[in-house]
């Protein structure tokens, strides 16, 4: 396909942040271009895969090509074994990332957009200090398109931002380091997604083991960057492995960062907006941030769309999606991550008690909410966060 020398808009990045805001800036008429890094959407997967069926349903028709298996069940366990399982929060799926995004891609490809792999975004072009392009290496060649808005939809370690004069640092406490392995040959439970919590399994995070079939699954490790002095993610994800699967065999090797912060004070400027985990946009106690991007990714690209309809892209008029986003789900991140810092800081005798708080909820009643109820209850001005949200919010 010929790439124009320029689009309305210009998303960098082909995640499902990027591929969603596409879709939705082309679906109402702007012209778009996506520019991905790597040779296609998706690759290399840096991702434990796991997304609930009612945060991907919206924006794909589901289809077994991308599941790698079904969940049912969440089970969570405490340091000293104490396990609380909940059937309770909706069907959700293990994907197989590196089919699902370049899916995702094509829906936006189908509503219009324009795609280009292994192209690497270097730099954002502009005149007298405005942004009018981006520059970019194809095949080897240092190339331009120009751009009314250009969109940072460059995952967790994005430049894009900072081009911009954005500051998109995030403390350490805020950033999850993480290691994860597929692992195969190992026993695990039918339909299950697993957490595991305690100071000794993972410092301010959890491991978790999610099945990607029947013997085998991603098996990883996030743990809080301020907590990883002393050892490394690897060290406790290789301690709970030779634990518990001594004899598996490791097929594939990720290592990544999770931002679990409150999100970003600065999304837009003048033709420039951020979106996904550029933007931070992450449930800070899961880490999950694929139905977050992509949620984002609705909004985002219909700003963009409306600012071409009316030929104004200024900071004024893209700060629709700082507004339209908060009110979706930013105010609910807020009030997530500073659960966040109370749920994660646990003792090792408080997690135990909340495993055995929660076994004596009767299962029908046991959720995802009513667990970090039971987590924040002695911290009334932190019940009273929570409580205003999940009245005007749902839990994500
Ligand atoms: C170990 C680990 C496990 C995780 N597990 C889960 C999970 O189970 N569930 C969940 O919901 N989330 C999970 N996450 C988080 C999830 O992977 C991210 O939140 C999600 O991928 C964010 O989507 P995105 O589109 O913002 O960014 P990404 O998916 O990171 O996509 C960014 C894209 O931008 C491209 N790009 C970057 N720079 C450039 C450039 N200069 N030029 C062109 N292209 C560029 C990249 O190649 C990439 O394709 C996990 C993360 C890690 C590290």
């Amino acid at each position: 396909m010929m790439i124009k020398d320029k689009y309305d808009v210009v998303v960098i990045g082909a995640g499902p942040a990027g591929s969603v805001t596409a879709r939705f800036a082309a679906e109402n008429g702007a012209s778009v271009l996506i520019m991905e890094r790597d040779r296609e959407p998706g690759i290399p997967v840096r991702c434990a895969e796991g997304v609930s069926h009612k945060g991907i349903e919206p924006y794909i028709d589901i289809d077994r090509r991308w599941i790698a298996s079904d969940i049912d069940v969440a089970k969570l366990q405490a340091p000293n074994g104490e396990n609380v399982k909940m059937y309770n929060n909706g069907k959700g799926y293990v994907l197989e990332r590196r089919i699902f995004d370049t899916a995702l891609c094509e829906v936006a490809c189908k509503h219009g957009a324009d795609l280009i792999t292994k192209a690497d975004a270097l730099d954002l072009v502009k005149e007298n200090g405005k942004i009018v392009g981006v520059k970019y290496k194809y095949l080897g060649e240092i190339k331009t398109v120009k751009c009314d808005i250009v969109i940072g939809a460059d995952g967790v370690e994005s430049r894009v931002g900072r081009w911009a004069g954005i500051d998109t640092k995030v403390s350490l406490d805020d950033m999850e380091t993480a290691v994860q392995y597929t692992l195969c040959d190992i026993e695990i439970e039918d339909k299950t997604c697993e957490f595991y919590f305690g100071n000794e399994i993972a410092p301010g995070g959890y491991v978790w083991v999610f099945p990607k079939s029947g013997n085998t699954a991603n098996v990883g490790i996030g743990i809080s960057g301020d907590l990883a002095k002393e050892h490394g993610p690897k060290y406790y994800l290789d301690k709970f492995i030779a634990e518990r699967y001594p004899r598996a065999t490791i097929t594939y090797t990720v290592f990544g960062g999770v931002p679990t912060a409150w999100g970003l004070e600065e999304i837009v400027r003048d033709n420039i907006m951020l979106v996904g985990d550029a933007a931070r946009q992450v449930n800070p106690i899961s880490g999950g941030g694929i139905v977050q991007g992509m949620i984002a990714g609705e909004i985002c690209g219909k700003v963009a769309a409306e600012a071409v309809k009316k030929q104004k892209f200024d900071k004024k008029t893209l700060k629709a999606y700082r507004k339209n986003w908060d009110k979706r789900l930013g105010k609910n991140q807020k009030v997530i991550h500073a659960m966040k810092n109370k749920f994660m800081k646990l003792s090792d005798p408080e997690f135990n008690n909340l495993m055995k708080v929660c076994n004596s909820i009767p299962p029908e009643k046991m959720t995802v909410p009513r667990l970090f109820k039971e987590a924040v209850k002695d911290d009334p001005k932190l019940v009273m966060e929570v409580a205003k949200t999940f009245i005007t919010a749902k839990f994500k």
